[in-house]
């Protein structure tokens, strides 16, 4: 079983509703989901943090980014609307340290964000 969470995921450890997935990213649904679209974007590879990828990695994260735009349009709510979340570090509230990109979408998501 891998220590990651994410990355017991991606290897069929632990179960998920996949809504999308490429040969280097994986798309599914939060299991606590926050709006009526919550979709979780990952690279299938570890990367802790969104800086990390960035760096490693540019192309990778622009596929992450046009995933979770897919991800949207299939679900109906690329044109009212939707919002792309790297909670990045503890204060931000970070709590599984595998870059993910939440997709946030399906109704008023409000602003300043809590
Ligand atoms: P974050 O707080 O940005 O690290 O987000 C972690 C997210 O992972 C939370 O929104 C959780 O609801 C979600 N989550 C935790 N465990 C699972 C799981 N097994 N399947 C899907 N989503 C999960
Ligand atoms: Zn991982």
């Amino acid at each position: 079983m891998a220590e990651c969470l994410f990355c017991a995921i991606v290897a069929g450890e632990i179960p998920a509703t996949t809504v999308l997935e490429t040969d280097r990213v994986l798309a599914f649904r939060d299991i606590d989901p926050q709006a009526p679209t919550h979709v979780l974007v990952i690279p299938k590879e570890h990367y802790p943090d969104v800086a990390a990828l960035a760096a490693a990695d540019p192309g990778l994260l622009a596929g992450v980014i046009t995933a979770a735009h897919r991800v949207a349009a299939a679900g109906g709510v690329a044109e009212t609307g939707y919002r792309l979340v790297f909670n990045t570090g503890a204060q931000a509230g970070q709590v599984v340290w595998h870059l993910h990109a939440h997709l946030l979408g399906g109704r008023d998501i409000g602003w300043p964000p809590g």
